[in-house]
């Protein structure tokens, strides 16, 4: 037993703070929104903005290890709490920054897209010069679910996109023709130990996951190994305790890393129904620093669907067909592209 603290009060802290109960701990939440659907499961809930030190103070000691299910929180606050933080403040760093990211992945070992550094449209125009056309434009910090992104398809839109994108610092990748997309869920437990959840197939629309399936087929099953010794590298070089996860493209010619997630991740929670132990249940060992758990399929055929935005109005259908296991996340009126819930398949 004992008290976890988890730093972001979202879906994913919610299905961590579901996971922490069976094993007997309590559960505190930390976030600066008034209601976030992660409080609504936990033993405590402190609201208050993620940079403010003195509360974030007070939160650590009320708390046996600190985690966070969101990356783009402010460093710096954390130092006075990095003792107690799994994983650490270099996970976090890394990951909430794709230049820092980016050029991480490449000192592991790893492939990332072509890119640059963007400060200015000059630069962008550099970039299509040295990178070619189209160009996916992202803002270097901040982003997720696909959100402020933008696809350059032509030298005559630089300034509008940098305008678009609100003027801010940038990454250019290459367009990637990708054959599909894969993730490598891990989870590196406190004695350094890794364990790898199966790759599932992974489907995007308009930036933001639609499905996860299994099997995954042939060309990403013969990238994964690969795939999963590059991840592996990237935990240890971070000192990562928790899960990780490594986004992938499956490229004709191998796999080519996205982005890193230093956490549980969307593309995970199949393992809910369909992993003797979860991704969430394996986080929260590593970060207790229990024996990690069995990540075996309890089948080989998995289909994990979102529900986003108004598709969440479909619930009573999905609860009443008995081979669809229904999470409501419980977050109020749907808004378009938020993620609302998900169902999975097994068998
Ligand atoms: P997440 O919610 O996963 O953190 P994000 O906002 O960080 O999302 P990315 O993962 O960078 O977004 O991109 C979202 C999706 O957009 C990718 O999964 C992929 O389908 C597409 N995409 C991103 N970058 C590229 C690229 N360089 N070439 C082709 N497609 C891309
Ligand atoms: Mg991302
Ligand atoms: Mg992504």
């Amino acid at each position: 037993g004992g008290t976890i603290g988890i730093i972001g009060g979202g879906q994913l802290g919610r299905m961590l703070a579901l996971a922490a109960a069976p094993l007997g701990y309590k559960v505190h939440v930390f976030d600066p929104h008034e209601r976030p659907c992660a409080a609504d499961v936990a033993a405590a809930f402190t609201r208050a903005e993620f940079d403010d030190v003195a509360a974030l103070e007070r939160f650590a000691a009320a708390c046996d290890v600190v985690t966070y299910e969101f990356e783009n929180l402010p460093v710096d606050p954390l130092a006075t709490i990095a003792g107690k933080l799994r994983p650490g403040t270099a996970s976090l760093a890394i990951a909430q920054d794709r230049c820092a990211e980016k050029a991480f992945v490449e000192g592991a070992g790893a492939r990332p897209a072509a890119w640059r550094a963007i400060e200015g449209p000059d630069d962008i125009a550099a970039a299509v010069e040295a990178l070619g056309l189209p160009l996916v434009l992202k803002t270097r910090r901040d982003g997720y679910d696909g959100k402020g992104q933008a696809w350059l398809r032509s030298a005559d839109d630089v300034a509008a996109v940098w305008d678009d994108l609100g003027g801010r610092p940038l990454v250019a990748e290459q367009a990637i023709g990708f054959e599909a997309e894969f993730s490598v869920v891990l989870a590196r437990g406190a004695d350094g130990g890794l364990a790898f959840y199966d790759s599932t197939r992974n489907t995007h629309e308009d930036g933001i996951l639609r499905r996860s399936e299994l099997p995954a087929g042939e060309l990403i099953e013969g990238q994964v190994d690969q795939a999963r010794r590059q991840a592996g590298a990237i935990a240890e070089r971070l000192g990562h305790v928790g899960v990780l996860t490594v986004e992938y493209f499956a490229c004709a010619d191998g796999p080519l890393v996205n982005e890193i997630a230093p956490r549980v991740h969307n593309s995970g929670h199949w393992t809910i129904e369909g992993a003797v132990t979860s991704q969430f249940a394996q986080h929260i060992r590593a970060i207790a620093g229990l024996p990690l758990g069995s990540t075996a399929l309890r089948s080989p055929r998995v289909a994990m669907d979102n529900l986003i935005g108004d598709e969440i109005d479909a619930w009573p259908q999905l609860a009443a067909d008995p081979a669809a296991a229904l999470h409501l996340y419980g977050k109020g009126a749907p808004r378009p592209g938020r993620k609302m819930g998900h169902v999975t398949r097994i068998g």
